[in-house]
């Protein structure tokens, strides 16, 4: 299988899930996962229509990014970001979905300022127990919301998670329900502020996730194949 006709038969997949939800099409954003694959790979997911693109290391995109020519493509950092490399990643990504602190979402805000840029953000929640998984309590979140009327250099877009691995994706239901449920009621209580975003659901979950309200799926395997470099494994 090529990426193109993976690209192909993700979107199919996407769609079926929508009409389950009965929902449009339109409301869901395939990124692709393009961690350790090489700029051909990137370059030959554009050319099957993909825009939108996830990294999770900076100093690999930073290496990667001059070999890309995709006009209109926009790339987002997926990884856990230290607050070090924050400014780096104000100025290489438009977007970074794994913001899980008011520390890290200040650093972003004073890169942003500086670049004369706006950045997109969601907060990663960690709705797990696993060590392993980065994030913020669900109770914590609110932190950063307040805080954002003094981060003008940012649009806090939504939420985004990272669910345990579980065979079945059906056990990752609950998490992605939680995620939606989370955001409902933050946007409820922060009508400034309404979440539209939900970054949730990857490779062999992506479907559950739509159908709990998932409006950005972020696929790496099933359009690029399986990655040898178990670094590279969502934390
Ligand atoms: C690697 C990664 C993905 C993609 O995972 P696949 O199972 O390959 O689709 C999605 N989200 C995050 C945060 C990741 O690190």
């Amino acid at each position: 299988m090529s990426i193109s006709e993976n690209i192909v038969r993700v979107r199919q997949a996407i769609g079926a899930a929508c009409e389950r939800a009965a929902r449009s099409e339109h409301d869901v954003t395939l990124m692709a996962v393009s961690k350790t694959q090489p700029a051909a790979a990137l370059q030959e997911a554009y050319a099957a229509g993909i825009r939108l693109f996830g990294e999770n290391k900076v100093q690999e995109f930073q290496q990667k990014a001059p070999a890309l020519n995709m006009p209109g493509a926009r790339f987002a950092l997926i990884g856990h970001l230290q607050s070090n490399k924050a400014a780096k990643a104000a100025e290489l990504f438009h977007a970074v979905d794994t913001v899980d602190s008011v520390k890290i979402a200040e650093r972003l805000n004073t890169a942003a300022l500086a670049l004369n840029k706006t950045l997109a953000i969601l907060i990663e929640v960690k709705l797990s127990s696993e060590e392993s998984k980065h994030g913020m309590a669900p109770g914590a979140v609110s932190e950063i919301l307040h805080a954002a009327a003094h981060l003008p250099g940012l649009s806090i877009r939504g939420l985004m998670t990272v669910p345990p691995f579980f065979d079945d994706p059906e056990d990752a239901r609950p998490y992605f329900r939680q995620l939606r449920e989370l955001r409902n009621s933050l946007a409820a209580t922060h009508p400034q502020m309404p979440l539209p975003e939900l970054s949730m659901g990857m490779s062999h979950d992506f479907a559950v996730a739509i159908e709990e309200g998932s409006t950005c799926v972020r696929i790496g395997t099933a359009i690029f194949g399986a990655r040898d470099d178990p670094a590279a494994r969502p934390a």
